[in-house]
């Protein structure tokens, strides 16, 4: 029946998102609305309650920050809800509003009905975070059929034309917020991962952040203001700051330039100051470091020196800065692969594990085995200090890095006299004691026949699945009497309602939505200018006339050296803006300037 389903696998990102299936036997990624393959990750939600995703809501991060939501993967897994306009979401709520942006552009494909998906994880996410991200999928309408990890994902893409040779493969992955990477090894048609190691809160953003936080320091020199207590500058500044990153990565130095920040003792505070490419990555050092530690890491437990590796495979938007380049050539003494596109091998190899799942690509072709990314075991009472023994040891049953399914059992003593009950406390982790790793879920054994300590013997098994999501059963031997907790369903009832809630919530909203045949929401650009956030009001005629020379003068610099359809582009922006500057209109002028500097991003990049 499944084999009817059509399925796709998605890229579900920080910063950018694509849907992909497999046409003609090979992956391409599904074009969304407005024919983009990839969209922003950004969520925005307009005053009368619409809500818009991808790229135009990216363009009103700046103007509305609070009704807009970026970067949600970061908060995945966490039940703190975040505020879109007047109201509040979880995070996986957020996500499924970008995931059925992706949903519609796939039914716009292969038409309506039930669609199974394969979405892509950092390998580095925990359970909460995988299964965040499983509702997700399932809030927007999908059948998630497999949650895998994004460098798998990546590796998958790049094997599917290079299985036939032994080599071994590094995935490095360095988005906008995670970082991951992994170690495979391609053999007889089975790709399978040796190791992995990341951190879920490293990325692109982090490097955003630091540029922010240098410029904010600039302001609070000259003028003693703080940018960063107002949330409409803040967001200004960090999109600057992706725009220098972003142009550091191709020249030497870049200008931070921005008209107006802030008012500040009302005047208009402006910036211009600049970097070289030299300061950015001593900026960014600590953090490339990091990377690279981790890529050691995962070397010594794939068992591998960096001389064994055949292909260094380069994914995620920020591995075009490059530093990071430089630093993997030094570690492996060759580039990188250039047959990797960095922001669609994630969704191509989602799409082709979707097509194995839908034998839309024979499973002779390629058989994948992944690892659990960390250890996971239950708290026991360390008794190494004899009499003082102390609570809290971690007691690891499933180790880091092990093939998955894993199924894993250990055996345990009771430790208090006559204890009738034996509690399990679950974790994951890398440290000896569980207050330091990650607390995944408790459950208690009842009816052990009480003894005296230590008699009474209790089999833990761990069942990891290849969505990474665990189950934990407890048996006590003596009495075959056991219970079995699926870590996913700890919190069952709980969860069950909650999700329900959630859908209930997003079905009124989509419900809120133009219908099919109606044209995708657009910004509204008049509630976009008479916005709580972006009041005309609050800039002086002066000021803008300011701003717009600042745009005229980087439209005409970008124009000498632009040929063709950017030539015109620009000489659109330029008689746009000169057109604006003459008039005395306030509001026309800021029209032109939001018209412009939109018009110069797309030009700009
Ligand atoms: P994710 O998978 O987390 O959504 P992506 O792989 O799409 O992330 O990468 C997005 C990140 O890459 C952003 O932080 C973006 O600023 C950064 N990025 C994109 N292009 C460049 C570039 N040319 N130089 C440096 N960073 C870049
Ligand atoms: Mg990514």
């Amino acid at each position: 029946m499944s084999e009817s389903v059509p399925i796709v696998g998605i890229d579900l990102g920080t910063t950018y998102s694509a849907a992909a299936c497999i046409q003609k036997g090979r992956p391409q990624i599904i074009p969304a609305a407005g024919g983009q393959g990839i969209i922003p990750s950004v969520v925005h939600m307009d005053r009368s309650g619409r809500v818009i995703v991808g790229r135009d809501a990216r363009a009103a991060l700046v103007a509305m920050p609070n009704r807009t939501v970026a970067a949600i993967k970061r908060q995945m897994g966490s039940d703190k809800k975040v505020k879109l306009g007047d109201k509040e979401f979880l995070p996986q709520e957020i996500s499924a509003l970008i995931l059925k942006e992706l949903k519609d552009a796939v039914d716009n494909l292969l038409g309506p009905g039930e669609k199974e998906a394969v979405i892509t994880v950092p390998a580095y996410f925990n359970d909460e975070q995988r299964r965040a991200t499983q509702q997700a999928g399932e809030l927007a309408g999908f059948v998630v059929e497999r949650i895998i990890n994004e460098p798998t994902a990546a590796a998958m893409a790049f094997g599917l034309y290079n299985m036939q040779e032994n080599r071994n493969i590094l995935v490095y992955d360095l988005g906008g917020g995670t970082f991951d990477v992994s170690v495979l090894e391609t053999l007889g048609g089975i790709l399978e991962v040796k190791a992995s190691a990341g951190n879920s809160l490293l990325g692109g953003e982090d490097f955003d952040w630091l540029l922010v936080n240098w410029m904010a320091g600039i302001l609070k020199e000259r003028h003693g203001a703080d940018p960063l207590k107002d949330l409409k500058a803040k967001a200004l500044l960090k999109e600057e700051a992706e725009r220098v990153k972003i142009v550091l990565s191709r020249e030497e130095k870049a200008t931070a330039s921005l008209p107006v920040v802030m008012f500040h003792k009302n005047k208009p505070l402006g910036l211009e100051a600049e970097i070289s490419r030299k300061e950015f990555e001593e900026m960014i050092e600590p953090l490339l470091q990091e990377t690279l530690n981790k890529v050691r890491d995962a070397l010594t437990e794939a068992g591998l020196e960096a001389e064994n590796i055949q292909d260094v495979l380069l994914v995620g938007g920020s591995t075009r800065i490059p530093r990071v380049r430089e630093l993997l050539y030094e570690i492996f003494q060759k580039e990188a692969r250039k047959d990797v596109h960095p922001d669609e091998a994630v969704a191509l190899g989602a799409a082709v594990q979707a097509g194995i799942k839908g034998g839309n690509i024979s499973k002779d072709e390629m058989i994948v085995t992944d690892v659990a990314p960390f250890s996971m075991g239950i708290a026991v009472m360390d008794n190494s200090f004899g009499p003082n023994a102390r609570e809290g040891r971690f007691s690891v049953i499933i180790p880091k890095n092990t093939a998955i399914p894993a199924s894993r059992k250990d055996t345990f003593c009771t430790v208090g006299d006559y204890q009738t009950v034996a509690s399990i406390e679950v974790y994951q982790g890398e440290h000896r004691w569980v207050e330091n790793n990650k607390h995944l879920g408790k459950f208690s054994l009842e009816g052990v026949p009480p003894a005296p300590a230590g008699e009474e013997k209790i089999v833990v098994e761990f069942r990891y699945n290849l969505n990474g999501i665990l189950e934990v059963t407890a048996k006590c031997l003596s009495n075959n009497k056991s219970m079995q907790v699926v870590m996913q369903d700890a919190l069952s009832r709980f969860a069950r309602e909650a999700f329900q809630e959630s859908a209930t919530s997003l079905e009124a909203l989509w419900k809120n939505a133009p219908g099919e045949e109606e044209p995708q929401a657009q910004l509204d650009i008049d509630s976009y200018l008479d916005d709580e956030d972006f009041t005309v009001e609050d800039k002086d005629h002066q000021a803008m006339e300011e701003e717009a020379r600042v745009l005229l003068k980087r439209a005409k610099k970008l124009k000498s050296a632009a040929i063709g359809l950017k030539r015109k582009k620009l000489l659109d922006i330029i008689d746009l803006l000169k057109g604006a500057l003459e008039g005395n209109d306030s509001d026309n002028l800021a029209g032109a300037i939001d018209e412009a500097t939109d018009l110069l991003i797309d030009v700009d990049v």
